[in-house]
């Protein structure tokens, strides 16, 4: 018999091994890059550095991903992130044929929010039902200050609240 079969394991290590195994959350990042440039994250004032179209899993290479490993591995509850999400332009194909996995269980998304206004009727016919949206400050003045000189004005600001018209759960942090 070999060693590593007769190693016991401590309760301990029992306990955490099962911990393990109760992970059934991923989040998955669909794009690098971002509308905004929040100055705790992507700063105007840095040289950024994106990943090109042909390094980013295509919508069939992450859906084969999902179908053969992530699924088998027991993930149940998905989150796409980004950069932002809403970006990238096969977001409802995405979402649609996620949705569509029966094993699937929850699916969300995180979003600054702001091209929310025309895609959250689509998400929603694809199968999306739970979002989040980072909203940095209800004063349009200092949300501009902080995510970017391109979003001052009341114009930018009042696109939130035609995304917020659409029939899907929020949830804030503000
Ligand atoms: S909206 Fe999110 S991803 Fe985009 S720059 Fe701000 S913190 Fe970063």
């Amino acid at each position: 018999m070999s060693r590593i079969s007769e190693r016991r394991y401590s309760e301990e290590e029992e306990s955490l091994v099962a911990a393990m195994n109760l992970v059934d959350y991923l989040r998955i990042s669909l794009v690098d890059r971002c509308n905004f440039r929040c100055q705790y994250c992507m700063p105007q004032t840095q040289d950024l550095h994106f990943l090109a179209r042909a390094e980013i899993l295509t919508a069939a290479e992450l859906m084969t991903l999902i179908r053969q490993v992530f699924i088998p591995l027991g993930f149940s509850r998905f989150r796409l992130t980004g950069g932002e999400p809403l970006l990238r332009p096969d977001l409802v194909e995405i979402v649609r044929e996620i949705a569509s996995v029966r094993e699937v269980e929850d699916l969300a998304i995180t979003t600054n929010g702001f091209l929310l206004a025309d895609q959250a009727a689509d998400l929603y016919g694809a199968g999306l039902r739970r979002l989040n949206i980072s909203l940095d400050s209800l004063r349009p003045e200092t949300f501009a200050q902080i995510v970017g000189q391109d979003h001052q004005g009341q114009r930018s600001w009042q696109r939130y609240g035609q995304g917020f018209k659409r029939p899907i759960r929020l949830d804030l942090i503000l």
